[in-house]
């Protein structure tokens, strides 16, 4: 089977010749996300897969099918990317990674949480001009004295959990469905009253109607002064005009995010640093805000699970196979 693997990063490449050598399928690997532009490049292939940030809008699953395409296997957990009805309209089966390596994007949230707790931002600042004082910083909280909201726990979200509470942490959970399996270190409650114990709240869910701008302004009314917020899963959950707001009003301890509503503006690219979006330089700015470049997810680990559970999911779906990872009208 001939594959065609949309926005392959270098780093995938060793995984996708081992791939090839294991399975005899051929990959021809584009570095372009897939666009409207490039989709009949597809025609000469079996299977497409592709991972990216830029949404696949209605006339891309036309091209796809008119040139015999079945499926679209994503490398990514996020699967918002889609227009799932158009897609469907076309026939086209869709799958994702859905669980690549929960732990990389929990160790990652852990990371950053003790980067707040120590105020490194600030340290890392103040040594750069010499200053290497206690007082350049602050005494830190240490991480057995927070009690901390997860909301979603779902792979991520209970990875994150079980870390947490191995730390001595009080883990507070706030998801619609229950896992009895989470007990041991989750305690679940309402979002409203993980809000008002909480000293600092992580997001861990998929972006949907129920959850796009859930951190907006009354959402942040209902947190304790001094809480810290983490965002890893995705940038329109956070309403970024919001949380700049309380900020640099210093009701927050700090913030870190992985994700922002309009990172396909600068993420995943070299700029000027005064071309970036205005909020970004202002919030960049800040003692206590940590911005990354989606790169929770980046690990040894999770490149590999990317490629090669995307690419078999290619060959399973376009052989009318059934894979778990695939995504249901
Ligand atoms: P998952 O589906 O396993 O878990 C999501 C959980 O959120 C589920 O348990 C679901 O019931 C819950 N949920 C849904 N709506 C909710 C709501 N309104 N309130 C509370 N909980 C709600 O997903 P996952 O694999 O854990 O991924 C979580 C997020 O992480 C996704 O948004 C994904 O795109 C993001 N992600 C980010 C990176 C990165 O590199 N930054 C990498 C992978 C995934």
């Amino acid at each position: 089977m001939k594959i065609l693997m949309y926005n392959a990063v270098p780093e995938e490449r060793p995984f996708v010749a081992k791939w090839m050598a294991k399975t005899g399928h051929e990959v021809v690997t584009l570095s372009e996300p897939l666009t409207v532009d490039n989709a009949a490049q597809a025609a000469e292939f079996d299977a497409v897969s592709t991972q990216q940030t830029i949404a696949m809008p209605a006339p891309v699953y036309q091209v796809l099918a008119d040139n015999g395409i079945k499926q679209i296997a994503l490398r990514q957990v996020g699967y918002d990317v889609f227009d799932l009805p158009a897609a469907f309209k076309h026939h086209l089966r869709l799958s994702n990674v859905a669980a690549y390596s929960p732990r990389a994007i929990a160790e990652y949230t852990l990371t950053q949480l003790f980067n707040i707790l120590r105020q490194n931002k600030k340290y890392e600042r103040a040594m750069a001009t010499g200053d290497y004082t206690w007082a350049a910083g602050g005494q830190a909280r240490e991480i057995y004295q927070l009690t901390v909201a997860v909301i979603g726990v779902g792979r991520i979200g209970s990875a994150f959990a079980q870390m947490l509470h191995a730390l001595g942490a009080q883990v507070l959970g706030v998801d619609p469905v229950y896992r009895a399996q989470n007990e041991a270190f989750v305690e679940y409650t309402t979002l409203d009253d993980a809000l008002a114990r909480a000293n600092a709240i992580s997001f861990h869910t998929p972006l949907n109607d129920e959850t796009r701008n859930l951190a907006d302004q009354a959402f942040f009314d209902k947190v304790q002064p001094g809480t810290i917020v983490l965002n890893m899963a995705r940038g329109e959950i956070v309403d970024m005009a919001a949380l700049e707001a309380r900020l640099t009003a210093g009701q927050l301890y700090g913030a870190a995010v992985d994700v922002t509503p309009n990172e396909n503006e600068f993420m995943n690219q070299k700029q000027a640093v005064t071309d970036l979006p205005d909020n970004i330089q202002r919030l960049t700015q800040l003692d206590n805000f940590y911005l990354s470049p989606h790169i929770a997810f980046y690990t040894n680990t999770a490149i590999k699970n990317m490629v090669e559970m995307a690419l078999n999911d290619a060959v399973t779906l376009t052989q009318g196979g059934y894979t778990d990872n695939e995504i249901l009208r």
